[in-house]
Formats: C-alpha cells, sequence, structure tokens
C-alpha cells in the first residue's frame, strides 16, 4: 500500500477537473464507477458534516459522489443522551443511508487508511479511490495518552462522544443505576466535541437516580473553572443545583491526570477523586489520518470562509475535525457541509474565486438537557471578517425550559429529515 506524503498544493483549473481526474475507483469491493468525463468528489465521514456536504451536492449535480464510511447507517450523538438513561430507543437515533442510495451516492462501506495527495486518492483495505475533490468530515479522535492508565482500562470506560458507541455507555449507567456509588464524569478543556454535554450528561443520570431511588450521586470533576462555555455556566450551574440539588456534586479545576481503575480513583493533581463507575471524557483531536495526510497538527488547517485546507486546494475539511473558533457541533457541521458543496461546485463551473469579503459562518444550535423534559437552548454564530479572528456571539437561555426541550426534538428531526429523509 502506497503511504500518504503530503505535498504542497497546486493550482489547478477547470480544464484539469474535467480532464485531469485521477484514478479510476478501484476499490475490490465495489462497482466501477463510469466517470463519463464528469469529475468526481469524495466524501469521507457519512456524519453530520459530510451528508451536509452530500446532501447539497445531490441529485444531479456536475460530479460523482463517492461516500466512504464504514458503518451501515449514520447514529447521530445529539439527544443519544434520552438512550443512555433509557428514556428513548436506539432506533430514534439511527438511520438508514438509503436516501443516499436512491440519489445515486456510491457508497464504500470501509474506512479510508490514508490520503494519497499526490496521486490524489483515498486508500481503503479494498484498494484505492480516485477523487477531483475531497471533502472530509471523520469527526474526532480521543487523546487516550493525555490520561495515564486508560488505555488499559479502555474497555472499561467508554466515552461516548463519537457515533456508535452509546451502548457502552448506556450500559454502564445502568449498572450505576441498578448497583449505587458515585458515577464521575470528567470533562477536559475545550476544544472538544459538544461542550456542553457532559453536564447534560450528569443531569439525566441524576433525574434517573431519584426515579429509581439508586443511592448514589454524580460527581464531575472539571478541568476548567466553571462549565463550558463560559455563557453557558450560570444557567448550568444553576438548574444543576436547583433541580438536582446534592444528587450532582461539582468539582472545578479538577483536570484528569491519571485513572486507577483497580482503586477507583481519578487523580485530578489537586485531589484523587473516588468512584465506582466513571465516564471519562478524554481530550480531542482531529482524526490521526488527517494529521498524516500533512492537514493539521491537533485540529485540520483550514482556511475561513470555505473551509478549504490551507495545505491543498482539492481538499475541504469540515466538521469537528476542522480547527476554526466555531463550535464543534452538529448543525455548525451541516451547514459548513452546505458552504463546501458550494465552494466545490464553482470550482467544477470554473468561476472565480470571490474576493474575502466579510460574511456570516455557519450558526450553532444545541440543547443542554437538564432533565427529560427541561432544556437549555443555546445559540451561536459568527461573522468571518478578512484578517480577523471570528467572535462568538451567544444567545443561552437564563433558565431550563420545557419549550427549549420539545424544541430539541423538533430541531433533531429537521436535521435528521434534511440529512437522510
Ligand atoms: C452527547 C452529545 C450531544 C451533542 N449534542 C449536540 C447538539 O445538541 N447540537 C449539535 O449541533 N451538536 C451536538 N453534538 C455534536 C455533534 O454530534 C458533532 O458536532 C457532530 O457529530 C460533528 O459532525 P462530524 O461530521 O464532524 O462528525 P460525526 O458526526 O461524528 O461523523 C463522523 C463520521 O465519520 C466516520 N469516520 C470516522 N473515521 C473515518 C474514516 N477513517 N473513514 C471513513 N469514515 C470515517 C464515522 O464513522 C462517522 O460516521 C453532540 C455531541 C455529543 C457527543
Amino acid at each position: 500500500m502506497t503511504r500518504t506524503t503530503p505535498i504542497p498544493g497546486t493550482r489547478i483549473g477547470r480544464r484539469d477537473v474535467l480532464h485531469g481526474a485521477a484514478a479510476g475507483l478501484v476499490v475490490a469491493s465495489a462497482p466501477q464507477i463510469a466517470r463519463a468525463g464528469r469529475p468526481r468528489i469524495v466524501v469521507v465521514g457519512g456524519g453530520w458534516g459530510g451528508l451536509g456536504a452530500l446532501r447539497a451536492l445531490a441529485p444531479g449535480g456536475a460530479a460523482d459522489l463517492v461516500l466512504v464510511e464504514p458503518h451501515p447507517a449514520f447514529v447521530s450523538c445529539p439527544l443519544s443522551i434520552h438512550y443512555i438513561v433509557g428514556e428513548r430507543p436506539f432506533a430514534d437515533f439511527e438511520h438508514s443511508y438509503g436516501a443516499l442510495d436512491r440519489l445515486g451516492v456510491q457508497r464504500i462501506a470501509e474506512p479510508a487508511l490514508a490520503i494519497d495527495r499526490d496521486r490524489r486518492e483515498v486508500v481503503t483495505s479494498g484498494g484505492r479511490i480516485g477523487y477531483d475533490f475531497l471533502v472530509l468530515s471523520p469527526g474526532v479522535e480521543y487523546a487516550e495518552e493525555a490520561i495515564a492508565g486508560y488505555a488499559e482500562a479502555r474497555s472499561a470506560l467508554p466515552v461516548g462522544f463519537r457515533p456508535f458507541e452509546q451502548q457502552g455507555v448506556k450500559a454502564l449507567v445502568e449498572r450505576f443505576l441498578a448497583e449505587g456509588g458515585t458515577f464521575l464524569i470528567s470533562v477536559p478543556k475545550p476544544p472538544y466535541r459538544c461542550p456542553p454535554a457532559p453536564y447534560e450528561r450528569a443531569c439525566l443520570i441524576a433525574e434517573q437516580i431519584a426515579r429509581r431511588g439508586t443511592k448514589g450521586k454524580v460527581v464531575i470533576a472539571d478541568a476548567n473553572p466553571q462549565p463550558m462555555p463560559p455563557p453557558i455556566a450560570k444557567p448550568i450551574l444553576e438548574a444543576m443545583r436547583a433541580v438536582h440539588g446534592e444528587r450532582i456534586e461539582y468539582l472545578s479545576d479538577h483536570e484528569a491526570k491519571a485513572v486507577d481503575l483497580a482503586k477507583g480513583t481519578l487523580d485530578c493533581g489537586i485531589a484523587d477523586v473516588p468512584f465506582t463507575h466513571a465516564n471519562i471524557v478524554l481530550p480531542m483531536r482531529a482524526p490521526r489520518l488527517l494529521r498524516e495526510a500533512g492537514l493539521g497538527e491537533r485540529w485540520a488547517a483550514v482556511r475561513l470562509p470555505d473551509f478549504r485546507a490551507q495545505a491543498d486546494e482539492r481538499i475541504w475539511i469540515l466538521g469537528d475535525a476542522a480547527g476554526t473558533p466555531l463550535p464543534k457541533s452538529g448543525h455548525v457541521a451541516f451547514n459548513a457541509g452546505i458552504v463546501v458543496a458550494q465552494a466545490i461546485e464553482r470550482r467544477i463551473d470554473g468561476a472565480p474565486e470571490p474576493a474575502p469579503a466579510p460574511t456570516e459562518l455557519p450558526t450553532g444550535i444545541c440543547f443542554a438537557a437538564i432533565g427529560s423534559d427541561r432544556a437549555i437552548k443555546i445559540n451561536v454564530g459568527a461573522n468571518f471578517v478578512p484578517g480577523e479572528t471570528p467572535k462568538l456571539r451567544f444567545q443561552v437561555d437564563p433558565a431550563p425550559s420545557a419549550e427549549s426541550s420539545e424544541a430539541a426534538t423538533r430541531w433533531a428531526r429537521s436535521m435528521w429529515q434534511s440529512m437522510l429523509g
């Protein structure tokens, strides 16, 4: 297998796009796609970002579309806490890729192992997939080495901040609710995926403690001085106290350094925090696939406002893997996919690059559930101004409400419909 060799991007024009297509699709497990002189766009990752791009590019676009995604169906992290605490079935969060098949998107059910930028190919175990344009939205990877002892205890400590991991966390929560004790949730320093999610998890587990009469409590060991992001700290802390009282203990400035599963302690430098069950939310970074392709260090280096890789003119990187000041949120990822689709379509059409000008960046919507029927809604906006770092504008509910809880369900259903309906 050819190793990935990072090279600087090359300048290309319409002629190159139409006639300089890279090698044909040679994945053994997938039929050859007729090129017919059309450019091919390969999307790696069928989550929020990848689906945003695909739905904006299909149908009837000027390119052949290929999705490289190892899982047979999409699974949503947003709202999955309701599955974890046993309130909603897994089926609510899992959605078939059938809509993509009907739109003519070719799916390769394998992980991308490498990106060969020299040859413009995505490498899988089945072969190589040539691309003219590449969209990368593979989500996040956990930095396990940041917490000593974690790797050895991995199977007992599921994180559940990536799709397809929620079952492990649900089993852990069920054990705690049956046995009682101390359920520890650790929070890393940002940037990490969906900053309010650890507090939401604490709240819904605390609600189940009360409902099921479990003898125990939840302890949050937060690496930060207050819940993240700062604009949500006050409403989250107030709501945790008012609704869950002593069922949640909040420890600020407790950054996890080491875990000892046999002793049941999390070393946070200033103190050892004891636990009987633990959900350690690890620090995160872009998947190795991107770093090995020379596309960034901890996060992928992209330019705003169009999310194009700084190192390569034919690659766009979006979703949580991208290093931008925007929140790592599904709503941002999906809408970034639309921006990326428009940028690629402009390239295919041979349109000149728009001159950098102020514009609105993809917005974020996030819901922090405080109980099964109340939530805090968080809206985040940001403008792109050439030469400036975007500043985030937050709009946060001052207190949880049933209205925001219902809005969360409506929002998620409409997003899943836009992705795969
Ligand atoms: C508990 C929780 C609650 C959340 N709540 C909200 C919310 O209320 N609102 C909100 O907007 N966001 C929320 N989020 C955040 C949201 O889930 C992420 O921001 C979003 O999933 C990012 O999209 P993505 O495309 O970057 O990654 P993902 O959606 O994770 O998709 C990545 C995809 O890439 C695939 N993949 C990975 N590696 C490879 C590879 N090598 N080859 C091929 N495919 C690969 C994976 O299988 C996956 O399908 C929440 C997250 C969590 C954990």
